[in-house]
């Protein structure tokens, strides 16, 4: 692929320009002014000049040595985004419950729904997920659910990457080598883990302190160290999850699982709303990235986590959506935004937390606790994830400093084309890999067999 009239966020999220940008083998390969050094030589019409207002249309043309070439002219190539917390197949539950307690909200909606799942939801759930996270400029989800083959699929014919877990949940006592979602986790990592070129990692998971008894986070803990495998875990989301904790075991829910060693492999903790300043230091001390999930945690009223305190003690921060039933889209754009208002309103200091310090959280933040160290930075030699966002929109204009613009003006609409890997998945409201009517219709058909049976 070639990429002509190239402006670009650099790894300082500041504009930057380059005439052509070659991408070989699904990685940037050459920022160059002089295409003769890059080996290509141009024939195709280079595209019209972009008319104010008008959002430009990312036409290819054919070159000599049949790279795709694309005019970028109106646009800006930035980092996709990578979702660091989600639970895609919970899409079908979109909109299914509002204004209930917790409790109330999993007891009679979200349970009985999900105990008739079955691998064909679970694969248009993911892929209703998934288009609407390519739609919004997601390359790469960290998602925690069950029957993780059918997710599996539903990533790979959606062409985006998956850090996927199946989240284990132990209240008897079984021995947890015993238990079903071991062995499907065990399974998924043998038969996945690192296929399609990295694309799919198949991470351990325990739910969260309260859903677990110790021999299982304890085992699970020894088992990722031994087999390398990367955690994610639910961490101290609502205040009754933390004292409860803190009244049954007399620590907090990140000084017993720091006990339990589940913190020694490299761990992406979601929530952390009532962490406190010592827990701060364990995940600081853990190299623990935190999944930041500002709407679901406003909408089910669990509170503001402390993110500034966090960043300020050295702890880093990506962002993740949760699912679709708390949230109720895949709006990274909404995500980056709150963030921002969150934490300033929380330590009623309006200078906390610079946009370029959300982008950073959104993108490489994202793909660091993915394990995707080569992801997340328009560089030479990093894979070629990125959104192309229109430049000509009204919410972008003008432009004092772009990460400002797009932090709080940005809305998914302004995502003309998403690339994973080197690969187009979605140009011009258009996907490429999957017929986005038939996901929508076969959503809606599963989710009505659900309905008839709960
Ligand atoms: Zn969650």
């Amino acid at each position: 692929m070639l990429l002509k009239n190239v402006t670009y966020l650099d790894e300082n999220f500041n504009l930057a320009t380059t005439k052509y940008l070659t991408i070989e083998n699904g990685r940037f390969a050459e920022f160059t002014d002089d295409l003769k050094k890059s080996g290509c030589s141009l024939t195709g019409p280079m595209g019209n000049p972009v008319n104010y207002q008008r959002a430009p249309q990312i036409k290819a043309a054919e070159v000599k040595n049949e790279k795709e070439q694309i005019d970028c002219t109106g646009l800006i190539i930035m980092p996709a985004f990578y979702n660091s917390h989600a639970h895609s197949p919970m899409s079908l539950m979109r909109g299914y419950g509002e204004n209930m307690s917790l409790n109330e909200w999993l007891t009679d909606k979200i349970w009985p729904f999900e105990a008739h799942l079955n691998s064909e939801s679970i694969y248009w759930g993911t892929m209703l997920s998934m288009a609407e996270s390519i739609r919004n400029g997601i390359v790469s989800s960290t998602d925690m659910y069950y029957f993780t083959s059918d997710m599996v699929r539903a990533y790979l014919d959606a062409g985006v990457k998956g850090n996927i877990s199946r989240a284990l949940v132990n209240f008897d006592g079984t021995s947890y080598k015993e238990m079903e979602s071991f062995k499907e986790m065990e399974s998924a990592y043998r038969d996945f883990n690192g296929y399609d070129d990295g694309k799919i990692i198949i991470e351990a998971s325990i739910h969260g302190e309260y859903t677990s008894d110790e021999q299982t986070v304890r085992g699970l803990a020894e088992h990722a160290k031994a087999n390398n495998m990367r955690m994610h875990i639910h961490l101290s989301e609502t205040r009754e999850e933390h004292e409860n904790c803190k009244a049954k075991r007399k620590k907090t829910p990140c000084e017993y699982f720091a006990q339990c060693g589940l913190l020694d492999v490299p761990t992406t903790a979601a929530h952390c709303v009532w962490v406190t300043d010592s827990d701060i230091d364990i995940l600081k001390e853990k190299n623990v990235i935190v999944s930041h999930n500002p709407q679901s945690n406003l909408k089910l009223a669990s509170g503001i986590a402390p993110i500034s305190r966090m960043m300020d003690r050295g702890v880093s921060v990506a962002i993740g959506t949760d699912s679709v039933a708390s949230n109720n889209s895949l709006n990274f754009f909404e995500a980056m935004k709150l963030m921002g208002l969150l934490a300033k309103v929380s330590t009623m200091d309006p200078t906390v937390l610079a946009p370029k310090e959300i982008l950073a959280a959104a993108t490489r933040n994202g793909a660091l606790t993915q394990g995707r160290d080569d992801c997340g930075v328009i560089k030479e030699g990093f894979r070629a994830d990125f959104i192309a966002v229109n430049l000509n929109d009204i919410a972008m204009n003008p432009v004092h400093e772009i990460a400002n613009n797009l932090v709080y003006s940005g809305d998914p609409s302004i995502v003309k084309m998403t690339v994973c890997d080197g690969e187009i998945l979605y140009r011009d409201g258009e996907f490429t890999k999957f017929d986005i009517e038939k996901v929508i219709s076969n959503a809606n058909r599963e989710t009505e067999r659900i309905l008839k049976l709960v």
